[in-house]
């Protein structure tokens, strides 16, 4: 690859000072003044160059890990195959990477890679220009140097960011070996940024995709919550889909999307979510990833639950045993931590409760540390279904809104029309009913659907 490094200074570019966070600006200066070059690099110059505002800020310098640590009292070095600092600022970090150079001769407790190519370590460090080279797309390896407001471009990121390109740094064939992630980051750096791959960085990742499958799980799955709830997730997921990606991270729900008997539902659930999801983010609200992954293995779990049912088993411990069979599976592409699993099930045991609320068990599921997960999965599912639970959505809405004695009657009124309908008396039974108010009729009626 020939390279042209390229200065532009203060004047030919968009990025302000005021637009870099103090925090970010604080670690420069200080790099800065002790003596070491210190530049803002990636999603935090790409971002600021196209007018949006970037998610983190990331460092380059030539200080070491272990002197960037002695400049800072709230620093931490971490990772083993990537040696980094952390700057903390509260819940604030600021990543601050040593350049890095290339791997040729060096020991392998400095540089290391497996037979397929994989880096498994990379702390050989470098210069500035070999930092850019090793970096991924020619967009993420643009340098603000804080000394004199230019940026360096060894890259043509410049270029490529006008013409709204993603491409691969060097020998996209050798870049996807060392780190097969790198196919992820582009579908989402692609989705993200609206840009087209350009001819290699796209066609290879339908050559190499297959290398995902070395990646350690837990790595995939920080991945996919960076694509699936970084606030492009619908894109990211069609496009994950038309690279033949998606089904490498979850094989269950790519086969339930094509399974005929799914009858589109499996796809428009995933795609309702991840709607919401995009709306959620874009208006500043929080999301849970665990809710998303909930989604996503719900139709899958539903195929293991059935088959449960098949072989025996009573639909509620047909719904346990399917959990936790779809969760074991699932966790052998990515992982999913333990406070996600768990809070999956609960969505998932929770469904049945909320689809047949009964006198007894109404308020408890109202009083579960959960519910408002759960009642939000069934208004997803009511919204994909033709309004299949309208009813019964509006009555969990409602109850929410009442204060304890209302809650308590409307659930006592639930269980008198529903639970022992035969024992009481024909006089009776009118009477209650005329005093319910339509709510309790609706439930009962709608208690039957599945
Ligand atoms: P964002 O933070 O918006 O997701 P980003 O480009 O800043 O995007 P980070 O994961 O924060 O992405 O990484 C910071 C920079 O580090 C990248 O821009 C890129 O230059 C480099 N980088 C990160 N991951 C890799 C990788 N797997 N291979 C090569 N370079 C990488
Ligand atoms: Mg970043």
């Amino acid at each position: 690859m020939k390279i042209k490094k390229q200065i532009i200074s203060k004047k030919e570019h968009s990025v302000s000072r005021d637009a870099i966070s103090n925090n970010a600006l604080k670690v420069l200066y200080r790099l800065k003044d002790a003596g070491y070059q210190a530049y803002l690099v990636g999603g935090g110059v790409r971002d600021l160059l196209l007018g949006e505002k970037p998610k983190d800020f990331d460092v380059a310098t030539d200080a070491h890990p272990e002197e960037v640590k002695s400049l800072f009292r709230n620093c931490r070095l971490i990772g083993r195959r990537f040696r980094l600092a952390h700057i903390l600022y509260g819940r604030d970090v600021i990543e601050v990477a040593t350049f890095r150079g290339p791997h040729e001769g060096k020991s392998p407790s400095h540089a290391d890679q497996n037979k397929e190519g994989r880096i498994i370590r990379d702390n050989v460090f470098g210069s500035l220009e070999e930092d850019a080279l090793r970096r991924d797309f020619s967009i993420n390896a643009l340098y603000y140097n804080i000394r004199d407001d230019s940026i360096v471009d060894f890259t043509s990121g410049m270029n490529d960011l006008n013409q709204k390109m993603l491409r691969m740094i060097g020998d996209v064939e050798v870049r996807y070996r060392e780190d097969p992630v790198r196919m992820l980051r582009a579908v989402r750096f692609a989705a993200k940024l609206d840009f087209q791959m350009d001819r290699q960085t796209h066609d290879l990742i339908f050559e190499l995709k297959n290398l995902l499958e070395d990646i350690p799980v837990a790595r995939l799955f920080d991945e996919t919550i960076k694509l699936f709830q970084g606030g492009y997730g619908l894109r990211c997921f069609q496009l994950l889909r038309e690279y033949q990606l998606f089904g490498l991270l979850f094989p269950m729900t790519e086969a339930s999307i094509n399974n005929p008997e799914s009858k589109g539902q499996t796809l428009k659930i995933i795609e309702q979510a991840l709607k919401n999801t995009d709306e959620r983010i874009a208006s500043g609200k929080s999301v849970n990833p665990a809710f998303f992954m909930a989604v996503l293995l719900w139709y899958p779990m539903h195929e293991y639950k059935n088959r449960f049912i098949e072989r025996g088993e009573h639909e509620m411990e047909a719904l346990l045993s399917a959990s936790r069979e779809v969760i074991t599976r699932q966790q052998a592409y990515t992982s999913i931590p333990k406070r996600f699993s768990l809070m999956m099930r609960e969505i998932w045991h929770m469904q049945p409760q909320l689809q047949h609320p009964t006198r007894k068990r109404a308020m408890r599921t109202l009083m579960n540390r959960r519910f408002r997960a759960g009642y939000d999965f069934l208004l997803l599912r009511n919204s994909i279904s033709d309004a299949k639970f309208d009813v019964l959505c509006d009555w969990w809405t409602e109850i929410q809104t009442k204060d304890k004695a209302v809650q308590e009657s409307m659930c006592e009124q639930l269980g008198r029309g529903q639970k022992t309908p035969k024992r009481r008396s024909k006089r009776r039974r009118s009477k209650v009913s005329k005093q319910n108010n339509s709510d309790s009729k609706s439930i009962s009626h709608s208690a039957s659907q599945k």
